[in-house]
């Protein structure tokens, strides 16, 4: 259910576990084992877990993150992670994105970054600038980490 949040937690840096259908008392065995805060929309869960989890009031992804800010303090200086697995994505050379890649998108920009486990390359485009736009409108960010992280070469 916050597949999403997930998603775009892990493009701003965070290190985020993401489970479908486990059972609540795994899910905080997990979360406390690996000081994680379990993340979730259901509010009986998180009460039973204590500190250990979060229930997310907010329903849409620019009220989660705001949510989220006011309540850990997110960051936005993270180096960005890969939204489907999780891995701090690496820097590669353009030469090498190049290879893979449409020629306007490799023409278009000149910093890259690819996933160690799912092999995806990454770039400032559309999906960023939304992002960017994102933490603009709604967290109150004048420079994002779009600027100061991808667009930093
Ligand atoms: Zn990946």
């Amino acid at each position: 259910m916050l597949g999403k949040l997930t998603r775009w937690l892990r493009i701003l840096g965070y290190d985020v576990a993401y489970f479908r259908n486990m059972e609540d008392r795994k899910l905080l065995a997990i979360a406390r084992l690996e000081g994680r805060i379990l993340l979730t929309k259901d509010r009986a869960l998180a009460v039973s877990g204590k500190e250990s989890a979060y229930y997310v009031k907010a329903d849409t992804l620019p009220e989660q993150l705001l949510e989220l800010k006011q309540a850990f303090g997110l960051s936005f200086s993270l180096p960005p992670r890969c939204p489907f697995c999780n891995e701090t994505l690496k820097e590669i050379p353009p030469e090498e994105a190049r290879k893979s890649l449409p020629l306007f998108v490799a023409l278009s920009f000149t910093t890259f970054r690819r996933c160690p486990s799912c092999q995806r390359t990454f770039w400032p485009g559309t999906h960023w600038q939304r992002i960017r736009r994102l933490c603009q409108e709604f967290l109150g960010e004048s420079t994002s980490f779009v600027q100061e992280d991808l667009n930093s070469r």
